[in-house]
């Protein structure tokens, strides 16, 4: 078989952690399979570079960041290569670049275009196990670096195990595997046998990290048969499998909560045609990712408050430009909220069953948790709540739709 491994940083995070994925390599590739390895920046790196820049700029230059950003993964391929080599095993590891990794040029956020991987072939074809620095790639003219957003290196993985028809892409990381709520919160979630890639998808953009939405669109989109496992033992993993009957029987397979968010209200703009339009316009000009919306009418109908939610890391740039719409527009006043974040509910069983919005809200108005905004889709039930409750209401969720491991 050809198989593309993928270490996240926890895996990566220490020498000894890295011999032990080259100890793993090595058992995969005694096993008889050709392996293609990603890896992430060890643990912690990532933040300590973007710490780094910060303390020089105020907003650094995006192309630089990437150029700077893109070293951590650099550092752990090539350890990892040494490691392997050390156990015997022939090595190479490779930058996005030596990879064919090309991208567009939305640098900090690039998607890859496509990839060559020649190198990457050649290497897996003499019998040597490649290594390839995650979470970057290239632009096709300039060649400049750009990353892949945070998170990336499993989009990494999963663009590479299709672009080389891998017969698996495994996911390494600090948990077991895909479980019904974020273990380090919820003690008693389950890990889960198997998950849709829909399910997945609305998890991982619901703030379930452990594996990076657009990895989880792509192996959605081209069929990547993909598993989530952990590098600290041989526990069965959580396979990511296209939907079945069976799952639509589970009326709620997993809770999540997202904190990278924020709320913007504009006070008082006068209710006419056009007005949304003017303010969403502008504000998605400038790159931000609106989420949640919602508009209330004064008593007297002559004016509206609108409010919105976009990601708490853009909330300077999100206040500045609501600042500016809202005078053109003859709003009254901006306020910004960012002790808050979002929870959320997600089963493919939602499609054919009602009643679990009406349930959450129940659940967190019995823990005097008060709903901010909502949110529905076919599969998922998402409400804006003060952030200091979050943990709670994961918690309170998880236990009323009954998802704790079997005693
Ligand atoms: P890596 O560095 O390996 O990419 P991440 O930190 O990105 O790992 O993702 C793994 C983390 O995802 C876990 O440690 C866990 O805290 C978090 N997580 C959040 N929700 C879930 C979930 N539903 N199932 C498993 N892990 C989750
Ligand atoms: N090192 C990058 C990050 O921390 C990419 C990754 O780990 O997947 O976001
Ligand atoms: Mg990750």
């Amino acid at each position: 078989m050809l198989i593309v491994q993928k270490y996240g940083g926890t895996s990566v995070g220490s020498l000894e952690r890295i011999r032990a994925v080259a100890e793993r390599v090595a058992e995969t590739v005694r096993a008889g399979n050709r392996v293609a390895v990603v890896v992430s920046a060890m643990s912690g790196e990532t933040d300590r570079l973007i710490g780094l820049a910060s303390q020089l700029g105020k907003s650094p230059d995006e192309r630089e960041m990437d150029l700077l950003l893109s070293s951590g993964e650099r550092v752990s391929a090539a350890l990892t290569a040494i490691a392997v080599q050390d156990l015997g095993i022939r090595s190479m590891s490779f930058t996005g670049r030596q990879s064919g990794i090309i991208t567009d040029t939305a640098h900090t956020r690039a998607k890859i275009e496509k990839i060559t991987g020649e190198r990457i072939r050649k290497a897996l074809e003499s019998g040597a196990v490649a290594v390839i620095a995650g979470f970057q790639g290239v632009t096709e003219g300039t060649g400049d670096v750009t990353t892949l957003g945070r998170g990336g290196s499993d989009l990494t993985a999963v663009a590479l195990a299709s672009a080389l028809k891998a017969d698996l892409c495994e996911i390494y990381t600090d948990v077991e595997g895909v479980y019904t709520a974020d273990p380090n919160i919820v003690p008693e979630a389950r890990k889960m046998e198997k998950v849709s890639y829909d399910e997945m998808l609305e998890l991982a953009s619901l703030g379930a990290k452990v594996l990076q939405t657009r990895s989880v669109e792509f192996a959605k989109k081209y069929n990547v048969p993909l598993v989530v496992k952990s590098s600290f033992n041989n526990a069965a993993g959580t396979f990511i499998v296209q939907e079945d009957e069976e799952m639509e029987k589970v009326l709620v397979s997993g809770v999540t909560y997202d904190k990278n968010q924020s709320r913007l209200t504009i006070l008082g703009v006068p209710d006419k045609p056009g007005i949304a339009g003017k303010l969403f316009t502008q504000i998605a000009g400038a790159g931000l990712v609106v989420d949640m919306i919602v508009q209330n009418i004064s008593p007297d109908g002559k004016a509206a408050d609108i409010s919105f939610t976009i990601p708490r890391t853009d909330s300077r740039k999100g206040l500045e430009i609501t600042r500016k719409v809202a005078g053109e527009l003859g709003a009254k006043n901006v306020d910004l909220k960012e002790d808050i974040s979002k929870v959320s509910v997600v089963g493919v069983g939602m499609r054919t069953h009602s009643g679990v919005a009406s349930r959450m809200f129940d659940t967190l108005a019995r823990h005097g948790i008060n709903i901010m905004m909502i949110s529905t889709s076919e599969i998922k039930v998402s409400c804006v709540i003060e952030a200091k409750y979050t943990e709670l209401a994961v918690r309170a969720l998880h236990e009323e739709f009954n998802l704790e491991k079997a005693a």
